[in-house]
């Protein structure tokens, strides 16, 4: 028998193919703790190391195999740990080598400060399909201001050389914020010059799952963000296709709430064992300790998948959802109301494509288009950014770098979902 090799991307393609419209499982993202040792300004998710109570409700590692059992027989092919820190688990390589054995397709995502010889060595035994480093900061001042712990610079550094010095499948990436917006184009030039690896990046920011909206303070603002991606010859390129695309399509008027790959393709398992639509999103939640994967799927996950859309917003007809970052689990954190759109959002896109020189076609009531005084602002801030006065080749660090204290964003809260921790 003769076997032909195929590129992963062509793989990749087949599989998608294979599965087209079909509900399967296909991709699964576990969260194994959310304990860190960082304590990011923007964080999302994170708890202390020591947070003893976080660690006693976490799955064991029985557990853990008797998920990754119930995957493997569903068929899912992608698997996606991370935390927290994954690495905050003493016993993660022993999870993850079940997951290994069991022939998952395995990304790891870690902020590398705990890797060292021996996690390093391991890995290079029994290579995950791709690890992804997040980088905070092109200097130790800006990274440690970002991550609040001193020392984490070098440490993230020295868990990048152990992984490259054994040829490992490593990328990196950021989130820009406030507090290192100067450094993301260093951090490129640094990743793809001096270390040859891949590097992206990412600027929208999420409320905590706990309702805090404290890593807003750090958001940079929409004309930031826009002007950040811009820069990127190939991240506008896409920007341009994907609303190109959508321009040309009649509005797609989902009629159910979710309409993502969420429930669809994907879901999340989070560290105490609760599935759902993906790792944002927390308002429905299915108990894997009391039931099973195969069930959280075929009944629980497809009833919320199912769930129909209560109203009309100004999303239904928008023909710019391809540069928006608005989805359901947004709407969520960030207003209690997955049909709620966010904003921030909605204003990140709408500069996007007046930036790139789109007519934002009617749709509905969006204040962006209707109340002059914001369609004004969008346009000359638009202009800014198309005339490159918003630069970010030439932005300097903040006056402070100082964590963000009693910010009125931090303790608002959306008041949308119960305490998760
Ligand atoms: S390293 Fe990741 S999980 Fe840890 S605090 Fe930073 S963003 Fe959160
Ligand atoms: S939030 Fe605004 S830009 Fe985004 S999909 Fe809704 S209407 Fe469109």
């Amino acid at each position: 028998m003769t076997l032909n090799a195929v590129s992963y991307g062509e793989f990749s393609m087949a599989l998608h193919e294979h599965f087209g419209d079909k509900r399967s499982p296909v991709e699964v993202s576990i969260e194994v703790s959310r304990r860190c040792p960082l304590d990011c300004q923007h964080c999302y998710n994170n708890l202390p190391m020591g947070d003893l109570a976080a660690r006693n409700r976490e799955l064991t590692k029985d557990e853990y195999e008797k998920i990754l059992d119930e995957l493997a027989d569903m068929g899912v092919i992608w698997l996606l740990f991370t935390g927290g820190e994954i690495f905050a688990r003493k016993d993660f390589l022993e999870i993850y080598t079940y997951a290994k054995q069991k022939g998952f397709l395995i990304t790891l995502f870690t902020n590398g400060i705990l890797i060292n010889e021996k996690i390093a060595d391991y890995l290079r035994e029994f290579p995950p399909f791709a690890i992804e480093i997040t980088l905070y900061g092109r200097t130790k001042e800006t990274y440690e201001a970002l991550t609040q712990i001193p020392g984490s610079y070098d440490r993230c550094l020295r868990g990048i050389r152990l992984l490259m010095d054994r040829g490992l499948p490593l990328k990196l990436k950021t989130v820009g914020t406030s507090v290192n917006r100067h450094e993301v184009i260093a951090m490129k030039e640094f990743t793809e010059r001096e270390l040859g690896l891949e590097f992206k990046f990412d600027s929208l920011l999420n409320p905590r799952i706990d309702c805090s909206q404290a890593p807003l303070a750090v958001r940079l603002s929409p004309e930031e963000v826009v002007a950040l991606d811009l820069n990127w010859p190939n991240v506008a390129a896409e920007h341009r296709k994907t609303l190109e695309a959508g321009l040309r399509v009649a509005p797609n008027a989902s009629q159910t709430v979710y309409s993502c790959g969420g429930g669809f393709k994907a879901f999340a398992i989070d560290p105490y064992g609760h599935m759902s639509i993906c790792v944002i999103s927390h308002q429905d939640t299915y108990d894997i300790r009391a039931g099973s994967v195969h069930e959280g799927w075929a009944q629980f996950l497809l009833s919320v998948r199912q769930r129909e859309r209560k109203r009309v917003t100004k999303c239904t007809a928008c023909q710019i959802k391809s540069a928006c970052g608005m989805c359901p689990a947004n709407g969520e954190l960030e207003n209690g109301d997955p049909e709620s759109p966010v904003d921030f959002l909605c204003e990140v896109a709408h500069l996007r494509a007046m930036a790139l020189g789109f007519e934002v076609p009617e749709h509905g009531d969006c204040e962006f288009c209707h109340d002059v005084e914001r369609r004004e602002a969008l346009v000359e801030s638009a202009d800014r950014i198309a005339a490159r006065e918003i630069d970010p080749n030439v932005w300097s660090a903040p006056r402070s770098l100082l964590p963000v204290l009693n910010n009125p964003v931090a303790s608002a809260g959306c008041g949308g979902c119960g305490t998760v921790h």
